[in-house]
């Protein structure tokens, strides 16, 4: 972070110093909330939680290095003591983005924001330094502890926004308010905290009335209810999307014979041809957004075209596709799902097995529940279960109770699949299953929402090949 004294931030904060023997010694290192990441002139954050309490380890941080801790009350060691860690941390993070020259760049929406911000980061990079949101690291604590890792020389900041109410998301454009606002897309992920799409809506639209005049709201335009978002803000409003009248749009979408998205890319300063190395037409969309967001900030088509097509994922568990010295290749989108990215990637699967195919090589769909559908569960499971035997997948394993359960019958009912079809009830007996079936030239696909925790299947067929 750029450095301030301890006696800058004890009154950026409002706290109180104590057994501070020289309040001019400088945060130089990381602040930071886990002990382990403390290193020599951090400023550690106590955060008290149900199970594990940051004061108890004020004395081993400043040990380790640490110039102070931000507690709540004394602890023996350097300390600057405040009401509320929370607060203090908000204050802090906004004091220093106001002295930052960088722009800010804020990035919400259901599904996709990680990926996006991820490309986005990349996109930026080749411009100028930038600093983003390590993982998805999105929320009230994340964002400020993101905030403060820029240092003098940033001049991007790119900060993933997660929301799980209203209020949230204007909580965070208080503390680090941006000048591009960018909104993805309204899904039903959370739906139940929420109440329904257009709560989300409310919600993820908080982003845009928070942007200045002098700033750019990036919407959606093939998502009605991001696009509706418009009428929300003062900053100027660029669309993008598939639909002719994005400002920055697609053309000729694709899948490459080796099943990676392709499209021409138009922005108001030109066209480029972009092949993208993630997998998944749903990063098309993702792409766009990232485009839209470097077409503001000045980059030529051409240039974002470029790094558009050597971006690949910077977090994990996305589409990661690994092949085993035995020829095996390994899928693995295991971080999350919803209708559309589970059809996404059993298109992609389709495309890579397509190689292999001649030789024997089959394609393995080892899918898990998608999560918070609500009354469309049913359905959805069982149009995914159908669409595996359309695109002609070798084998479905469905993983898990009910939801498996729709989609081996939406197989069953579409393709009369049997064989080709498999139910097993957990994690462990899919990987038994597969160890003893795979052979190479085998495209295995591992997707689930987050709460299925299927990655282990991955990491497990990684481990055994
Ligand atoms: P979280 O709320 O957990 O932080 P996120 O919004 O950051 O999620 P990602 O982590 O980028 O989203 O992607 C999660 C999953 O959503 C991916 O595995 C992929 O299956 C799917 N996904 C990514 N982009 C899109 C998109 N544009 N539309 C639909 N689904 C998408
Ligand atoms: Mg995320």
């Amino acid at each position: 972070m750029i450095a301030l004294s301890l006696a800058e931030i004890a009154e950026v904060v409002g706290g109180q110093t104590h057994d501070i023997p020289d309040p001019s010694v400088r945060v130089t290192g990381p602040v930071v909330r886990d002990s382990r990441e403390v290193e020599p002139g951090s400023l550690f954050v106590a955060f008290a939680g149900e199970r594990v309490d940051g004061h108890d380890f004020a004395p081993a941080v400043v040990a380790a290095g640490a110039a102070a801790v931000l507690a709540t009350r004394p602890v023996g060691v350097p300390a600057i003591v405040v009401d509320d860690v929370q607060t203090a941390l908000g204050a802090l993070a906004r004091h220093v983005v106001g002295r930052l020259g960088a722009t800010l760049v804020a990035l919400t929406g259901s599904a996709g924001k990680t990926s996006t911000k991820d490309l986005i980061a990349q996109v930026l990079q080749r411009k100028a330094p930038t600093v983003w949101t390590p993982g998805s690291l999105n929320n009230e604590i994340g964002l400020p502890l993101t905030a403060l890792s820029a240092a003098e020389d940033t001049r991007f900041l790119v900060l993933e926004m997660g929301a799980r109410g209203i209020g949230h998301i204007r909580y965070l454009t208080d503390l680090t308010p941006p000048r591009i606002g960018l909104v993805l897309n309204v899904g039903t992920a959370h739906i139940g905290e929420f109440g329904g799409r257009e709560q989300i809506a409310q919600a993820k639209g908080e982003l845009v009335e928070a942007l200045p005049e002098d700033g750019a709201a990036i919407l959606n335009a093939d998502d009605p209810l991001v696009r509706a978002m418009s009428s929300r803000t003062k900053a100027k409003v660029i669309l993008f999307g598939e639909t002719d009248e994005a400002d920055v749009r697609a053309e000729n979408v694709r899948l490459t014979d080796a099943g990676r998205p392709a499209f021409t890319l138009h922005t108001p300063s030109g066209c480029s041809d972009v092949t993208m190395r993630l997998y998944g037409e749903h990063h098309v969309s993702n792409a766009l957004a990232a485009a839209a967001v470097a077409h503001e900030l000045g980059m030529s088509a051409e240039e974002i075209a470029i790094a558009l097509s050597e971006a690949g994922s910077l977090s994990r568990w996305r589409m990661e596709v690994t092949e085993r010295p035995d020829g095996v290749t390994v899928v693995n989108d295991a971080y999350n799902a919803n209708p559309e990215s589970m059809r996404a990637a059993l298109r992609a699967l389709v495309a890579m097995g397509e190689a292999t195919r001649p030789q024997g090589g089959r394609t393995w769909a080892v899918l898990g529940k998608m999560a918070e559908l609500g009354d469309e569960a049913l359905a959805e499971h069982d149009a995914v279960g159908r669409l595996a035997v359309r695109l002609n997948v070798s084998k479905l394993v469905a993983v898990g109770g009910r939801e498996a359960a729709w989609l081996q019958l939406g197989a069953y009912n579409e393709g009369s699949w049997g064989e080709e079809s498999v139910h097993v009830s957990d994690a462990q007996a899919a990987v038994d299953l597969l160890r003893s079936e795979l052979r190479p030239g085998d495209v295995v696909l591992v997707k689930a929402s987050r709460s299925v925790g299927l990655e282990c299947v991955a990491q497990a067929l990684l481990e055994s090949g």
